[in-house]
């Protein structure tokens, strides 16, 4: 079991943003899975297979979702709703899930 799995979107502005996000929320290399994929979030065949695949190795007790402003992929913060909508799918109602919408 992990602490975390963190998705994020793989585009260069915003990777030290995550990095400072993963400090914010006290993560330490070996707490988490780190999915840093076109969309983040907002990229939902992804979301579901990286979630899937998570549970069933890790476990993960929390989902931490970005979006990022300005996102060449199309991800809009409003992406969150179904984001938040598949993780419970995935790994139950109880899940503990954070968004966290990032900005340049
Ligand atoms: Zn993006």
């Amino acid at each position: 079991m992990i602490k975390a799995i963190v998705f994020g979107c793989m585009d260069y502005r915003f990777q030290e943003n995550i990095q400072n996000l993963l400090k914010k929320y006290n993560l330490n290399y070996g707490d988490y899975d780190l999915v840093l994929i076109q969309g983040g979030a907002g990229n939902f065949d992804q979301l579901e297979k990286h979630l899937i695949t998570s549970k069933k190795l890790h476990n993960p007790l929390e989902v931490i979702l970005t979006i990022h402003e300005d996102c060449g992929f199309g991800s809009k913060i409003k992406d969150f709703n179904k984001a938040i909508s598949i993780c419970k799918n995935i790994l139950g109602k109880e899940c503990n899930i954070s968004i966290e919408y990032l900005y340049k």
